[in-house]
């Protein structure tokens, strides 16, 4: 009766992709068939300081203080919509799907490192406290459980309200976040080898402010796991 129950539930309220809505029968994924050979992937040779592929990379001769930084995807068509959906509608149930992707890109570019522990990029406790969850936080945690990795939340701090108040802060306009993030100083960062994890990377300042207050604080390595990286217009492309 029971199972009866259930499939008449399928058929009225199937699971849909999270990619792109489409309703799906088959409960046990979340990536409808269509997706998973559509995605925005990050393929090939990457680069691994920002971790677009080499045909995408504007990185230039800027130190960025982080060892590496991979994402599965690009963050375009239904990526970004299933970012956004996670990020800005409350949709918090996708975050472990998507760490589903984390976790492939984990496999493939960091299955030789020895992290002690995983952490992510922080809130600012006025948007934590307007958005009720940080997704980078519902990432990292359910990542760390599929590898078995200890999270640790509250490593990093954001102490500056850089959507508020980027216009008023001429290091923000360089593209720089110097000063927005601070560390814990109760957590021992000595010698940690740490798996940064964010939703979105951009230019990567965001990961290099995190990784440089990570590295003073003593920590040995900082390596980066996004969900996707956008990607950039080339100079003198268009
Ligand atoms: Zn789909
Ligand atoms: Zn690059």
């Amino acid at each position: 009766m029971e199972s009866l129950f259930n499939s008449f539930k399928t058929v009225l309220w199937p699971q849909r992709c999270m990619f792109c809505g489409e309703p799906m029968f088959d409960k046990a994924d979340s990536t409808c068939e269509r997706c998973v050979d559509t995605l925005p992937y990050v393929t090939g040779k990457i680069c691994t300081s920002c971790g677009r592929g080499r045909s995408e990379c504007t990185c230039s001769s800027s130190t960025l203080y982080y060892d590496k930084a991979v994402a599965p995807f690009y963050f375009e068509h239904g990526v970004r919509k299933c970012i956004h959906s996670l990020k800005f509608r409350s949709r918090t149930e996708l975050a472990e799907p998507l760490s589903e992707y984390l976790l492939s890109a984990f496999n493939k570019h960091y299955s030789d490192e020895n992290f002690d522990f995983i952490t992510c990029v922080p809130l600012h406790p006025d948007d934590l406290k307007q958005r009720g969850y940080n997704q980078s936080h519902l990432l990292a945690e359910s990542l760390s459980k599929k590898l078995n990795i200890e999270f640790k939340s509250d490593v990093l701090r954001k102490i500056y309200h850089t959507e508020k108040q980027s216009g008023a802060l001429p290091l923000e306009r360089s593209g720089n976040v110097l000063g927005v993030f601070d560390v814990d100083e109760n957590i021992d960062l000595n010698n940690k080898k740490i798996l940064l994890v964010d939703d979105i990377e951009t230019t990567g300042s965001t990961l290099s402010e995190c990784g440089k207050m990570l590295f003073l604080a003593g920590a040995e390595k900082v390596c980066c796991l996004s969900v996707a990286v956008t990607k950039l217009k080339k100079k003198g492309r268009n």
